[in-house]
């Protein structure tokens, strides 16, 4: 051991941290990605056929994006130069917030410089201690820190259980009640009951947070999002909605919105502390976005062809569920879940698709529930009818193998 971490705490503590991931195949690491073409990419220079992006329509290198944020760079520069509360707020930014809440049909939109960050903040600025909070299962990690940074009191549902929450809202007596849930599920791809979900909130005046990170842009008439698809917005829209969608995904840029009845954004603006405490988002982003939304809201062929691309796996995918095992999880989104069950089994049949060039995520433990280890397979629009019959052959090959041969 050498001087410096004899007396240090930290340089002693870490490295023993460090070696109980490493036990327990947890360690991560990160690779470097260059493109390539389409869905091809370089994975630390090895070229790879891709099924991991979030760019569900392929717009993340579309040159009107790319133009949009060159113009908004020469024109607002790079940086935002503080918080949207003071100096970072640019024409451009609330534009997007207009555009934003026009095409998801709701009365006013909050623009976010993160998804992660909004969901952290905002559960924490409608509930607090005393206050009571309603969480699926299966919801992302986001909505769940949003939740414990509230202090609420925290119940969780088994996932997509309405009979639970029922009986858990039923029983509760705290007047502010905030219930929270995805609106496609990332790990599976399915969709919320969001109707079943509203019915509820109504019977007991609660709120409800819905995340349509995977669903906007995917979903819906004109990709405007899971609650438009059900049938929830405009005339319909109920002020007991907040809609929360990231602009990482489907979007092809960065950033988040939250949108709903002018008063809850409002409150929100006031008292979001990832809002009024961080620069804004840059307003080039802000640009890109726009191009992004009219691609989003007039181009309904990519919707087309990642449906397409979707419908192509699953079919493909059905001769070799039978022999393997394997489940395809209901999804008629863009993430496409192949259960394998074990940990090992899964990592072997993502390094096996490695091996032949194709990068497919194995999803493990905590992330999803013990025994259901996955391949998370991201459909694109960008992706091509060959793309898709390259994995499926890859599969088909990798189920005839023994697991450990892969
Ligand atoms: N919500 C969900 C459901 C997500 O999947 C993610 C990102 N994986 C986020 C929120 C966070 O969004 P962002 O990556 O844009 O910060």
């Amino acid at each position: 051991m050498s001087t410096a971490s004899a007396s240090n705490f930290w340089l002693r503590d870490i490295p023993r941290q460090l070696a109980a991931l490493d036990a327990a195949a947890l360690r991560r690491s990160r690779r470097t990605v260059e493109p390539l073409q389409g869905a091809h990419i370089a994975v630390d220079g090895r070229p790879m056929l891709q099924f991991c992006s979030n760019d569900y329509l392929g717009l993340a290198r579309h040159p009107a994006l790319v133009d949009a944020a060159c113009a908004g760079a020469r024109d607002f520069g790079v940086g935002s130069g503080g918080s949207p509360m003071v100096n970072g707020h640019s024409t451009a930014n609330a534009a997007l917030e207009d555009d934003l809440a026009r095409f998801v049909q709701l009365p006013r939109a909050l623009y976010f410089y993160a998804g992660f960050a909004t969901n952290a903040s905002i559960i924490p600025a409608l509930v607090g201690a005393g206050d009571a909070v309603f969480s699926d299962a299966l919801n992302h990690a986001s909505l769940i820190d949003g939740c414990r940074l509230s202090r609420a009191q925290i119940h969780r549902f088994a996932h997509g259980d309405l009979a639970a929450l029922e009986s858990q809202l039923a029983a509760c007596t705290i007047p502010r009640k905030l219930v929270v849930s995805d609106a496609v599920f990332s790990m599976d791809g399915n969709v919320a009951d969001i109707p079943g979900l509203l019915a509820l909130c109504e019977r007991h005046d609660a709120l409800l947070l819905l995340d349509d990170a995977h669903g906007f842009g995917v979903l819906g008439p004109e990709g405007r999002g899971s609650l438009a698809a059900a049938g929830l917005t405009g005339d319909k829209a109920s002020p007991r909605v907040l809609y929360m969608a990231t602009l990482s995904k489907a979007a092809g840029v960065s950033g988040a919105f939250v949108a709903g009845h002018e008063l809850l954004i409002e409150w929100l603006l006031q008292k979001t502390r990832s809002y009024t405490f961080a620069t804004a988002a840059p307003a080039l982003l802000a640009q890109a976005l726009q191009a992004s939304l009219r691609l989003i809201e007039h181009e309904s062929s990519l919707r087309e062809q990642l449906q397409a691309r979707i419908a192509q796996l699953r079919a493909g995918l059905q001769p070799l569920l039978q022999d393997t095992g394997w489940r395809l999880l209901p999804s008629h989104t863009a993430v496409q879940a192949l259960v394998i069950g074990g940990n090992a089994a899964a990592l072997d049949l993502m390094e096996g698709l490695r091996r032949r060039g194709l990068w497919v995520p194995a999803i493990r433990p905590p992330t999803v529930p013990a025994g259901t280890a996955r391949l998370r397979i991201a459909l694109s629009a960008a992706h091509t009818d060959a793309d898709v019959e390259q994995l499926l052959a890859a599969l088909g090959e990798l189920a005839l193998l023994p697991a450990t041969t892969s």
